[in-house]
């Protein structure tokens, strides 16, 4: 039997969203069929829309979400009919080089990010007879979606949806980025770029790591009040003022991580991120940018002073040992997840939801699904 399923198509970049109807296949062997709930409006698919990313179009957006397995293939063992999942935009197979050595956000399925193509190989969306992509192999601006069965993380039955939605990928990237990538340690002065969907997280991840500076670069005046809530100890809405500051609170020392989670790197965020941390210092980047992006290292702070810059996928978290702990984490009051969601959206206000994330008002907005 044939099954359709409504989505927010991007057929051509610089485009809106389109809400069309799409066919969607059944699952093959290790395949499920998932009824989203709730997926996050994260700025990856800006980059999509934008044509920075190289995406297979038309692509159905969406990757961070919870939802409600339907139905499974043959050879699914991960999940049955009826549980409560979170997506995972980087598949984690659990055997291959990365994921068996604690490193599953470059499992070796993430080869399919860019195309969307299923580790099984093909789409199972199609609009009118073509294939359709999904984002991340996702394409949760669907009500309904075919994926792999290693792209989900199962959650207990009692897991409330919407709020498991952000689990999916702005609490974990961010989280990680300071806690596993940054390896953030008691005591350290840590300056972070950007506090949106990602960055927030990067505070708490942070604040909760032990670090006895949390500073917070931010244009947007209400991301850097709620920041403070996060965890920050101090905001600025410039570069140059943090790294005055930095230089004042550390005697000229710096500071020992940058982590940049802004919603598109560019050169002169990557050098301020590097002028901001001292000898040996760390520069994290879990950020996307345009294709003629490319960092410049100017060799005397690089090289004689020992820095490091480091590139980030999912803040270099393992999802399915970190989603369920950072669950863990939630339920006894670690980390905090009251005003990350600014709005809700239906699915055909998708296109004012990112123009909100575009004005800067909103931390993150959040598509619910009506089904
Ligand atoms: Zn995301
Ligand atoms: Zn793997």
């Amino acid at each position: 039997m044939k099954r359709k399923t409504k989505g927010a198509v991007l057929f051509e970049a610089g485009k809106p969203w389109q809400i069309v109807e799409l066919d969607l296949d059944e699952p093959r062997e290790e395949e499920i069929l998932v009824r989203f709930a709730a997926t996050g409006l994260c700025h990856s698919e800006v980059h999509a829309a934008n044509g920075n990313i190289q995406t297979k179009l038309p692509v159905v957006g969406g990757h961070e979400a919870a939802g409600v397995v339907e139905e499974v293939g043959s050879r699914v063992t991960r999940v049955r009919p009826g549980d409560k999942v979170i997506t995972t935009f980087s598949p984690s197979c659990g055997v291959c080089e990365y994921c068996s050595t604690g490193r599953q956000s470059i499992c070796v399925l993430t080869a399919g990010l860019a195309t969307g193509e299923l580790p099984a190989g093909g789409f199972r969306f199609h609009h009118r007879g073509k294939d359709v992509s999904s984002f991340s192999m996702l394409g949760s601006f669907a009500e309904r979606a075919v994926i792999s069965q290693y792209s989900v993380v199962k959650v207990a039955p009692s897991t409330d949806l919407l709020t498991a939605a952000l689990f999916s990928c702005g609490i974990p990237t961010g989280w990680g980025t300071a806690a596993i990538a940054g390896n953030v340690e008691p005591g350290q002065v840590v300056v972070i770029f950007g506090a949106g969907g990602i960055g927030m997280n990067a505070v708490q991840g942070a604040a909760y790591s032990g670090a006895s500076e949390v500073i917070v670069v931010e244009p947007v005046r209400m991301k850097r009040e709620l920041a403070k809530k996060f965890g920050a100890t101090q905001t600025f809405a410039t570069a140059q003022e943090a790294v005055t500051a930095i230089t004042k609170l550390t005697g000229g020392v710096m500071a020992d991580k940058a982590l940049v989670t802004v919603g598109e790197v560019t050169s002169d965020i990557a050098l301020a991120a590097q002028n901001s941390v001292g000898r040996s210092g760390e520069v994290v980047i879990t950020a996307l940018a345009r294709q003629t992006f490319s960092i410049s290292a100017p060799s005397d702070i690089m090289l004689t002073q020992q820095k490091v810059i480091r590139g980030s996928l999912y803040g270099s978290t393992s999802p399915q040992f970190h989603i369920p702990h950072l669950l863990d984490l939630y339920r006894t009051g670690d980390l905090k997840v009251d005003g990350l969601i600014t709005r809700t959206y239906s699915l055909d206000e998708i296109n004012t939801g990112y123009q909100h994330l575009l004005n800067g008002e909103i931390v993150r907005g959040m598509v619910v699904h009506k089904h």
